[in-house]
């Protein structure tokens, strides 16, 4: 009989880990492991249960972190120079944490079944590096932006220095030309429009998200400020 599914999995991600760091690992300077492992201890030392965490820089043609259900994270060097502080590589890497700690990756138990035998590395990495967070929703996506903020908090980290992580996200995607992705639709930009926040509105709204599995960036960061403030007052609060 083949061999228990979750041994399979695990045994196909360390494969994955192994070949991207053997692709795309080729770091030369201390600060990129330094601030990396600095930051991965403080979110790690906070997290309340779970297996600790790796981060891992790659020279990948993108700005991007992702994970895979391996304990490993992966932020491409191209985003993190961008980062201007600790605190600011907490959040995106908060982010990822999230997506352990809150059993998003469950979604991706087994589904290396569906893979043809032989095309692990390359192609995996190729799902998880373009399409794990849209595979994991609008909600999800939110979800994991309030909990990056909420460790950043209890490990010590400046909430706004954190949340500058949308203004260099911002950035990225702008300089791609993906205008929508932040944005969001032109139809439902119009601040002055009387439709807008009704049913009409938000039905749109819905759709374009359900489509695209992602929330508009500035959607995003309205959302977890909001939070963040929130969360401010019931901490300053006990
Ligand atoms: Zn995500």
């Amino acid at each position: 009989m083949s061999e228990d599914r979750t041994e399979f999995d695990q045994r196909l991600h360390g494969e994955l880990h192994a070949e991207l760091l053997a692709e795309y690992s080729l770091e030369t300077e201390a600060w990129v492991g330094e601030r990396l492992e600095r930051v991965m201890a403080r979110l790690n030392a906070v997290r309340q249960d779970g297996y600790p965490l790796v981060a891992h820089c790659l020279a990948i043609p993108a700005s991007a972190a992702f994970t895979t259900p391996a304990p490993h994270i992966y932020v491409s060097r191209q985003l993190l120079e961008r980062l201007p502080t600790d605190d600011c590589t907490a959040f995106v890497l908060g982010h990822e944490v999230a997506h352990h700690d809150l059993r998003h990756l469950d979604l991706f138990q087994g589904w290396t079944h569906a893979l043809p035998g032989g095309v692990v590395g390359s192609l995996t990495a190729a799902v998880f590096r373009h399409l794990s967070h849209r595979l994991y929703g609008p909600e999800r996506e939110s979800q994991a932006d309030q909990y990056a903020i909420e460790i950043c908090l209890d490990a010590g980290y400046d909430g706004e220095r954190a949340l500058q992580a949308f203004d260099i996200l911002e950035n990225e995607i702008l300089n791609r030309g993906d205008i929508d992705g932040v944005f969001g639709p032109e139809n439902l930009l119009d601040p002055t429009d009387p439709g807008r926040g009704g049913m009409a509105f938000e039905i749109q709204r819905w759709m374009w998200t359900r489509a695209r599995r992602y929330l508009p960036l500035r959607e995003r960061r309205e959302i977890t400020w909001a939070f963040y403030r929130r969360r401010l007052v019931e901490r300053a609060a006990r």
